[in-house]
Order: C-alpha cells, then structure tokens, then sequence
C-alpha cells in the first residue's frame, strides 16, 4: 500500500460565499473504524450511519467504510437505508427505528432488513410474509434496560421457545449507561443478555455500541455496532479520549470591531465590557447549528459551563463574547496581537485544537448533537487518501 496525499471531495456551499466551512478528515475516520474494529476483535465490526452518518454524508462516509472492510450498517431509518445501498449495493443494511406495514414492499425490493422490537411489529412481519415462499429476514431488539424500543426479556423467552416463529438474522440489544462503565445497569442488561443469547443458540448477537467496546469482553458477542467514537467523538465521559478527530467546523470573521469599557454586546446586553474590548464577528450561528446554549453569558439553562464557547485562532483561544445569534457569533479577540488576523480569516470552533466533545460541554450538550445539527450552509472538504492496494 503506498500512502498518498489526500485528495479533497467538495460539496455543500461555494466556498466564496459561505460563511463557514467544515473538514471531514475521512482517513481519520476510517483509522477510528479500524481501531473499533480492532478492540472487538474476534467479533466482528458494523458501523451505524443513522442521521446521515451523523451529519457528516451517508455518500461520502459509507463507500470509504465499505473500502476498509464494513460490510454491515444500521440506520434509523428505512430511507437513509436507501441512500446506504445506494452507495453500496451489496452492504447488510439495518433500520433500527421499527417497521410500519406500508413499507413492506420497499423491503421485499431493496434487501433492508429490519429491526423488529414489539410484538405487535412481529405479528405485522409473520402476516405480511406469510404469502412469501422465502420469508424476508430480521433482527430482533430486545429492551433490557433502556425502556425505548424492543421486546421485553421475558416476551423474547417466550417467543425464543415457540418453534413455529420463524428466527431472527441477528439478536441486539443497547445499553442505557454504557458511557459509565461503573453504572450497576450495564451488568444487569449484560446478565439478561447472555440469558437471551442462550434461548436463541446459534444466532448472531449484538450489544456494544462505541462505550460498550470499551467495556465488554472480547469476543462475548458477534457484532459491535459503533457510532460516535468512529467520526472522533469520545467513548466515555470520564476518559481521555482515544479516537482521532474527524470534524474540523471553522467560520469566517466578518468584522472585527472595538467595543468600549461599559459597552454591552448582543442581545439581551448579557455582558457588559470590562475593558474597551477588540470583538471578531464571525459569520456562523445557531442556524448552523453552532447552537445558542454555547453563548458568552445569558443562557439561563446552563449550569456545567458558565463561560460558555471558544474559538481558536491565530494560536490562541479565544472565548464567545454574548449570545449566538441566528447567523452570526462574537469572540474576543482582546489578547491576540493587533494584526494577528483580518475580515474573511478563518476561526476554529471544533477541531484539531477545540475537542468536539468540550464544545459540546460548553453547550451544555454532548458531541452527537453538535454534529447531527450541522447545517447545510457549509462549504464541505472530505479529505480521502485513496491507497493503491
Ligand atoms: C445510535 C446507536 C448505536 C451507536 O451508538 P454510539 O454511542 O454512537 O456508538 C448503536 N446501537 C443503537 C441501537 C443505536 O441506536
């Protein structure tokens, strides 16, 4: 394999007039699935690509994926499934989010398979196959802790002993604390697991997510099922991060002004200048999903993070001044050297230098949501390097 230098996909806004631009490091990305993949080992690794790959690109994210070996995904939903095997024909594909009867042709056509979590969607699933000579495969979820989707314990026991049901293609169930590897929940969803496992010999079974891989025991369960930890984000909360980051979000700075001692900033005047005050005004906003929670001052909601978001730029961070506002985001930029950056200079919000998951912290919100609210305003460059094997 020779290693070469990325080549960058664009797509979104033109870069002379958007206002912010993201890199998708998809070379980290695949680094972060392999290293997944690697800790499951012997079970074997899918990716969940749910939410367009977590704000990121289903097209852009699922071919690299499947490059590197992935050969199983789970979606939400059933059209995001078609935008996966639009882009890989031959993937194993899983909706989690349920089934409703009108999509049942779309399955019989497009090879989805579905994850079955009630009884009532088992009876739906067992009727609309019965005229089917080749019943259509599923999965089945099983709720052992988390109270959302999927049959009960016992409802699975007994529909594991009823020999006419026809079985399920895979078995899975999702942890409610996995992020917390002390919680008592995670042994007692493992414990009522493995109960499962037994009633259902010889079928495939899936329970870590990105914080379970860090947890179970290698090789308890065939298939883990990784989200956030492969596009960079942390696997648990109380541990140094080991994923590279995938996602660098960087915004214009329209103006850079001077507000004087005794001035207030943004709506609200929610900060009243301390010192005259050099403020970059840069051009993205909570309709960028940069969200308002991560405001200088005057979020009544926020407790963990008084301060509130940074910046980085010209080598230094730099700290949110106010509220963030629909389009727009001030920082002060009082200690950076005079001339130290212009109008149309780039800021980093989350990247190389800003965790994404301390920027999440600082609005009071976790990395998931900062990047399932990436809006469709951004200037986007994948960075791919394609290696010749
Ligand atoms: C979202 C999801 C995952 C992936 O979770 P991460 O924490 O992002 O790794 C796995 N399984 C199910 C059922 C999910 O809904």
């Amino acid at each position: 394999m020779t290693a070469r230098k990325p080549h960058i996909t664009t797509a979104g806004a033109d870069p002379r007039l958007a206002g912010g631009r993201l890199t998708i490091d998809l070379d980290a990305l695949v680094a972060n699935w392999r290293f997944l993949a690697e800790k499951s080992k012997p079970s074997n690794t899918a990716a969940v690509v749910k939410a367009d790959a977590y704000g990121l690109g289903i097209v852009h994210v699922v071919p690299v994926l499947w490059q590197a070996g992935c050969r199983t995904f789970f979606v939400a939903l059933a059209e995001e499934g078609l935008r996966v095997k639009a882009v890989a024909p031959d993937a194993r594909v899983f909706v989690l989010n349920g089934f409703f009867a009108e999509a049942f042709p779309i399955y019989e056509e497009s090879d989805l398979i579905p994850v079955l979590g009630s009884l009532h969607e088992l009876a739906l699933w067992k009727k609309l196959n019965k005229s089917r000579k080749e019943k259509l495969p599923y999965v089945l979820h099983v709720d052992t802790g988390m109270n959302r989707l999927g049959l009960s314990v016992e409802e699975a026991l007994t529909f594991a002993d009823d020999g006419r049901n026809q079985k399920p293609v895979l078995l899975i169930t999702h942890l409610a604390t996995g992020d917390n590897p002390a919680h008592a929940l995670n042994q007692q969803q493992f414990e009522s697991f493995q109960k499962l496992r037994t009633a259902f010999a010889g079928i495939e079974s899936s329970i870590a997510n990105s914080p379970g891989i860090f947890h179970t025991e290698k090789g308890e369960f065939d298939l883990s099922r990784p989200g956030v930890a492969m596009y960079g984000g942390e696997p648990l909360s109380d541990a140094a991060n080991p994923m590279r980051a995938v996602v660098t979000l960087e915004a214009r700075i329209v103006q850079i002004r001077t507000g004087l001692m005794g001035e207030t900033v943004g709506y609200g005047a929610t900060t009243t200048l301390k010192r005259d005050t050099r403020i970059a005004i840069c051009s993205v906003g909570y309709a960028d999903g940069y969200l308002r929670s991560s405001s200088g001052s005057g979020v009544p909601l926020r407790n963990a993070v008084p301060g509130g978001g940074e910046g980085f730029v010209a080598g230094k961070k730099v700290p949110i001044i106010g509220r963030v506002t629909m389009d727009l985001t001030s920082f002060d930029i009082t200690n950076l050297a005079e001339r130290a950056v212009k109008p149309g200079d780039y800021i980093e919000l989350f990247g190389p230098n800003i965790a994404l998951d301390d920027a999440a912290r600082s609005a009071g919100t976790i990395g998931y949501e900062l990047l399932t609210s990436l809006g469709n305003r951004y200037h986007r460059r994948y960075l791919h390097t394609k290696t010749a094997d």
